[in-house]
């Protein structure tokens, strides 16, 4: 039986690569379900070619248009629940989130608790909920496959290493050979010394504050060597993407956060490093193309043929490494406040961003007071313990509304 797949978000920069990934591999795999939220003509151009059972269109104004360009063999699903019903479709056996935004959360945990494959490509449902999201997938032994090229990278290290040494891969919902949960088991962290994440320091690196203030929308839209959607470009280009990816390493991996950091790598050719104990450093090295840890995630624990472009090192030449500046770039150090914090800051400095990268590429505000606005937010917010959705999603809303009221004020 080929594996089922359902990819929310397919007509954006991961969904369209992993449509590709899966046409090379062929007859293993299957798309059972698509989602989009407005862009009706490539998501119904899909549909025609992968014959889905189900699509899914967020935007509710998109429905009828969806409609007139599907022949009706194809169940359509439409509003805010739509996503988690396909991911509860009984032929998936992987789901590959790519929602922008927070709007990925509730179908994450959807699938989670269906005890699907989840591959995350997006970071909020980790960063916001990542206890709950960990803990939900253990329970119903789901397996958390990291998409995110960093997070692929350590992964692939830890697998690596785990071989022949008695740990198997630390990776959630899976179980040891002895019977214990290695999400709880502390054998499964205890051999990591560091977790080293490289970035590539985005248009900006080596700027100092003075520069930032002058930066405009092109050039912060201007990423040097990934080819991603505006959000999470801005996000490169103001390290906040590196500092959630602090963030979600963090669940991913359980370590804690002071044996995480982060390294500026300006090739983005080494996706990241493990420090072993013994000082043993390994690391995962590839072209920047997110069609490796797509298909990573999709064909895990195996590896087999794909699309990506070798890797010929004499042709680089050279590898550089330096430290981020936390006095520029803000982010990074306000990440480990919000581990530290806990409970609903993540979901605050998550949203706080989001709505002031919203206001940044509307132009209504200047670069750096995207984290200008972050940090204003975390001050005011009095953080909560998680109990489950509800607390999380009212943090985000009060995050967004704040963002705004803020602005209303200095204008
Ligand atoms: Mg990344």
């Amino acid at each position: 039986m080929p594996q089922g797949v359902v990819i929310l978000g397919s007509t954006g920069s991961i969904g369209r690569n992993a449509l590709r990934v899966i046409d090379a591999l062929g007859p293993d795999y299957r798309v059972v379900g698509l989602s989009a939220h407005r862009n009706i003509e490539l998501l119904a151009q899909q549909a025609r070619r992968y014959k889905p059972h189900s699509v899914a269109v967020t935007h509710a104004d998109s429905v009828a248009g969806l409609r007139a360009l599907l022949d009706g063999r194809t169940e359509i699903l439409s509003g805010p629940d739509s996503l988690t019903q396909l991911v509860q479709d009984g032929q998936a056996d992987t789901v590959l989130t790519a929602v922008v935004g927070a709007a990925g959360l509730p179908s994450a945990l959807a699938a989670a608790r269906a005890g699907k494959r989840l591959a995350i490509a997006n970071k909020e449902p980790l960063v916001m909920a990542g206890e709950l999201l960990t803990r939900t997938a253990r329970e119903h032994g789901s397996t958390l496959l990291p998409v995110d090229s960093e997070h692929s990278a350590v992964f692939q290290v830890l697998h690596g290493s785990a071989n022949g040494c008695g740990y198997e891969a630390r990776h959630v919902g899976r179980q040891t050979s002895d019977g214990t949960s290695l999400a709880t088991d502390p054998r499964s962290t205890s051999i990591i010394e560091r977790i080293l994440l490289t970035g590539s320091g985005g248009p900006f690196r080596g700027a100092g504050a003075r520069e930032l203030q002058e930066a405009t929308l092109e050039q912060a839209l201007s990423h040097p060597t990934w080819r991603m959607g505006p959000k999470i470009t801005i996000d490169s280009a103001t390290l906040m993407n590196k500092a959630l990816e602090v963030i979600e390493a963090r669940w991913l991996f359980e370590v804690p956060v002071e044996r995480i950091e982060v390294l500026i790598h300006p090739e983005s050719i080494v996706h990241s490093l493990v420090e072993f104990v013994d000082g043993s450093v390994l690391a995962q090295l590839g072209e920047p193309d997110m069609c490796l840890p797509i298909q990573y995630a999709l064909t895990y624990p195996r590896r087999v043929r794909g699309l990506s472009k070798r890797l010929r090192l004499e042709e680089i030449g050279a590898l550089h490494f330096e430290r981020p500046d936390p006095s520029t770039f803000r982010a990074l150090p306000l990440a480990y406040e919000v581990v530290r914090a806990g409970g609903t800051a993540a979901a605050v400095f998550n949203a706080a961003n989001e709505a002031a990268v919203a206001e940044f590429l509307a132009g209504r505000v200047r670069f750096p007071q995207i984290m200008e606005l972050v940090e204003h937010c975390l001050n005011r917010h009095t953080v909560r313990p998680i109990t489950g959705l509800v607390e999380l999603l009212e943090a985000d809303a009060w995050a967004r509304k704040e963002v705004k009221d803020r602005l209303c004020v200095s204008r």
